[in-house]
């Protein structure tokens, strides 16, 4: 049943390692209703809401919370409302793994990681307080050095597509042999990524101001800017593995499926 599934879940992203402006957990269902598939998506919105009753999900697990700030209505009158309405009325619960996913070890920089092309060991970009085992982003060795276009190319190959192209900034020829990598919005450890003696930095959301004052300083990181979905979507299977693996050593068989739907915000460029 649900509780059985939460529980697991929660051993693998344990809820009190998110931050405290966050918001996980279960957001619907009940503890005691049965489980028997499960779809992985990065983010709770309609199209995959549609994909979960096409295959008859009993349960979504989401990277993004569908209520982040809290709300006083789940009135069907919002696309949030109405996202809880048919999964309610449709018997699917909703869970969502947010950034106690992205410090979980091994957690969503770490499927990032492996997606761009790092095989080695890979440490924390910016080490949690109270275990320096877990932690945002994650740092790695290529096996060997390649010029920053190559890495780009390869890193854009390795990860899913969407409308966009990776963006760089950096001497597309310069060597890169030490690679951190963020999933998601990565603003906020630029200065962790200058520290780690990375040779360039991938991650999402960058915005101008930062990342061209975070270049024009001598010796520091490129910068790769991807997709903040495609960041996220290699965490899916690696959770839908983990979490499948640990339920049936509990003798708890149940089927997982990761959306392949693109939800990242940027649905087309100008040609
Ligand atoms: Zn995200």
């Amino acid at each position: 049943m649900l509780a059985d599934v939460v529980a697991e879940i929660e051993t693998l992203y344990d809820p009190a390692w998110a931050e405290s402006w966050d918001a996980v957990g279960l957001v619907c269902g009940d503890p005691t209703q049965p489980v028997r598939k499960i779809l992985f998506a990065v983010d709770p919105v309609a199209a995959v809401v549609d994909e979960a009753l096409e295959y008859g999900a009993d349960l979504v697990v989401t990277h993004h919370p569908l209520y982040l700030r809290g709300t006083t209505s789940v009135a069907a009158t919002t696309f949030k409302g109405r996202v809880i309405h048919r999964l309610i009325r449709n018997d699917v619960a909703l869970y969502t793994a947010h950034t106690n996913a992205d410090v979980a070890d091994p957690g969503v920089s770490d499927a990032l990681a492996r997606a761009v092309g790092l095989p080695g060991e890979l440490r924390p970009l910016q080490p949690s307080a109270d275990d320096p085992r877990r932690g945002l982003g994650r740092v790695g060795t290529l096996p060997s050095p390649v010029p920053l276009r190559e890495f780009a190319e390869r890193a854009a190959a390795g990860l899913p597509r969407t409308a966009g192209p990776l963006r760089v900034a950096g001497d597309p020829e310069r060597p890169v042999v030490t690679v951190a990598v963020s999933g998601g919005a990565g603003d906020s450890l630029l200065g962790a990524a200058r520290a780690s003696g990375a040779d360039v930095f991938l991650t999402a959301d960058l915005r101008h101001h930062p990342a061209s004052e975070f270049v024009e300083a001598e010796g520091g990181p490129a910068l790769i800017d991807a997709s903040h979905w495609a960041t996220e979507w290699p965490w899916l299977a690696d959770a839908a593995e983990r979490l499948t693996s640990a339920l049936a050593a509990k003798g708890i068989n149940v089927e997982a499926r990761v959306s392949r739907i693109v939800t990242d915000a940027w649905t087309s460029t100008t040609p």
